[in-house]
């Protein structure tokens, strides 16, 4: 049971708007166990698009496409469904009416374009619009033995989350058979992707079923296991029987069992722990506090810190002496030791983690190579010999500062979250 999703608008073309639309439908239909196989972006070119629709029916049974149906000459997907089903499209006063009552409870008399707005293709059930001018279409098309479907569907979000909802998802149900589609996410930190792919390729490669796909983003990495089953029961089965030895290959490295980020386990134990936590940045500019502030209710742990960038600002905020820095550098372990240190004293916390590194792309003056990162982790017990701190250090392979800096915090947290019980 497939599916293709079309997402039709010239600005989707273009570096600036990305196909979001997309990514709700296809986590619907997932649900209802139809898989997308296929997902295309058409700009607002009606004969393009009608070439798309035919392609897509000939090969999947449900074809959504969202987007187009607005009043002007660009909005062009009505016309190029009608030509790519060799249908009519006829006015439907009741719309029309619609759109006028809209217009006229904004106080404004509907401009003549908008009646296109009211052409529904022949054969077609009519989709409301709560939200917006524009209704949907739900199109079945014989082909051969079974049926096809097409969807026509607003292109503003929440339009097109209503409309599918509440008028596709009951139409959906009783066309598709029981199966399930049940996803299980590993994320993991503390190793690079090949060497990720290497431990559990051997255990996923057996099976098509559930698939297998390895994410990588910035040091954080991620497993993802489908299995399309036609019950719960045997969905979870095989995703215990696959999962299983990947967890146990891989260990402690697994540091979510779901999609939590970091950030957001972290913030589980110093709350469970009513610990707290302070941060002390340089070459991440706050990129760290940021991701711990993302995560909702952080104020119960989470003090604050400082982005000491310069030396004098780590020697007066931080306490890092300036005899120190000279001699090691202000991109060094004994730096982030010192800063790791001060933060925790100067906040009052249980924890303190601080990131000093060269982030590139030139060497600055800095004495450490491009992407050298340390990081600082001072804490309430000896961490490391007769210490409460403990230094990292990393080389990031890449003179790519956006990268070098998120990479910088993905391993602070890796590195507190080790820490943290
Ligand atoms: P309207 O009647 O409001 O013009 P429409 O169905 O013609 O609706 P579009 O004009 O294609 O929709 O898109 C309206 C807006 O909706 C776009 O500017 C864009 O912000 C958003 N949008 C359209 N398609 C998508 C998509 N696939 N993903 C995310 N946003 C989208």
């Amino acid at each position: 049971m497939n599916a293709e999703i079309i997402a039709v608008g010239s600005e989707m073309l273009t570096p600036d708007r990305v196909d979001t639309n997309s990514l709700f439908l296809t986590d619907q239909l997932n649900v209802l166990g139809v898989e997308v196989v296929a997902k295309h972006v058409i700009g607002d070119d009606r004969d393009r698009l009608a070439d798309a629709v035919r392609r897509s029916l000939s090969a999947s049974r449900f074809v959504l496409i969202s987007g187009g149906l607005g009043p002007t000459e660009d909005d062009v997907t009505r016309d190029a469904v009608a030509m790519a089903l060799n249908r009519r499209q006829i006015y439907n006063s009741e719309i029309g009416e619609g759109i006028e009552a809209r217009f006229r409870r904004m106080n404004r008399a509907m401009p003549e374009i908008n009646r296109r707005q009211a052409m529904v293709i022949e054969g077609a059930e009519v989709l409301s619009n709560d939200r917006g001018t524009a209704p949907g279409q739900w199109i079945t098309v014989a082909e051969g033995q079974g049926s096809r479907v097409v969807m026509i569907l607003p292109g503003p979000p929440h339009e097109l989350k209503a409309m599918f909802t509440r008028e596709c998802l009951p139409r959906l149900a009783p066309l598709v058979p029981p199966l399930v589609i049940r996803t299980r996410v590993y994320r993991i930190s503390g190793m690079s992707e090949s060497d990720l792919d290497q431990t559990i390729s051997p255990i996923y490669k057996k099976y098509e079923n559930p698939a297998t796909t390895v994410l990588a983003h910035n040091g954080d990495l991620q497993v993802h296991l489908r299995a399309r089953c036609s019950t719960e029961e045997d969905a979870r089965a095989l995703l215990d029987e696959v999962g299983g030895p990947i967890e146990a290959a891989l260990g402690s490295l697994i540091y979510s069992f779901n999609s939590d980020p970091l950030e957001v386990i972290i913030g589980r134990k110093l709350a469970a722990a009513n610990a707290t936590l302070a941060v002390a940045e340089s070459a991440t500019g706050g990129g760290l506090a940021e991701r711990i502030t993302s995560v909702p209710g952080s104020s119960a742990y989470f003090l604050g810190g400082f982005v000491t960038y310069t030396r004098r600002m780590k020697t007066e905020f931080l306490g890092v002496s300036a005899a120190l820095m000279e001699q090691h550098g202000a991109v060094s372990r004994e730096t982030a030791e010192a800063m790791a240190l001060g933060m925790r004293e100067r906040a009052g916390a249980t924890w303190a983690v601080s990131i000093t590194g060269n982030a590139g792309p030139t060497t600055d003056g800095h004495d450490a190579p491009v992407g050298s990162v340390f990081i600082g982790i001072a804490g309430p017990d000896s961490i490391s010999g007769l210490k409460n701190v403990e230094t990292f250090h990393r080389i990031w392979p890449s003179s790519d500062r956006p990268r070098v800096r998120a990479f910088a915090a993905q391993m602070a947290l890796d590195m507190l979250n080790r820490q943290l019980k």
